[in-house]
């Protein structure tokens, strides 16, 4: 991995694939904290492209069980798992009274570890509903909570600003 940094980016960072080696390429003016962050952002982005499959509905079920065994003892039992299209502002919800879940088909295309994040908080609520202190709690029961979190900021952060191409080619 190969971080170049460029006096002509201002905003843009990119990555790619050279040979071997992962370049990424950032403005000169970033702080080594944001470097790090976006990086990993990068690197992430690069993944999830190269490993495009995406789950059915049915795979999406199986998934949700399987944490729900790992992280709850099984005690989530959703009735549904389903990707919709008509969420935009919100990466999964549920509802608990019915036991449905539903992802956002923006999630597709992200590394694996991010959809289950995704999973395992909408599971969650079916334990308990809000996002008081018992509620995340429950969320350790997941490794890389604090992670796919910081994915998922990533991702926010990178459709605010202006002119920043997606992992490509150059
Ligand atoms: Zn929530």
């Amino acid at each position: 991995m190969e971080v170049r940094r460029s006096a002509r980016r201002r905003r843009t960072v990119s990555a790619y694939r050279e040979g071997d080696r992962t370049v990424v390429l950032i403005p000169a003016r970033m702080s080594e904290a944001e470097e790090k962050r976006w990086v990993n952002v990068m690197l992430d982005k690069l993944a999830a492209q190269e490993s495009k499959r995406v789950l059915g509905d049915a795979e999406l079920a199986e998934r949700a069980e399987r944490l729900s065994e790992q992280c709850f003892e099984g005690r989530a039992r959703p009735t549904s798992v389903r990707w919709v299209t008509n969420q935009n502002t919100r990466w999964g919800s549920c509802t608990p009274s019915e036991g449905s879940i539903r992802l956002s088909h923006r999630l597709q295309g992200m590394p694996e570890y991010v959809v289950d994040y995704v999973l395992v908080h909408e599971l969650a609520h079916l334990l308990v509903p809000g996002h008081g202190p018992r509620f995340w709690r429950l969320l350790e029961a997941y490794p890389r909570t604090e992670r796919a979190r910081g994915y998922l900021e990533g991702v926010v952060a990178a459709d605010r600003l202006p002119h920043l191409p997606a992992a490509r080619e150059e």
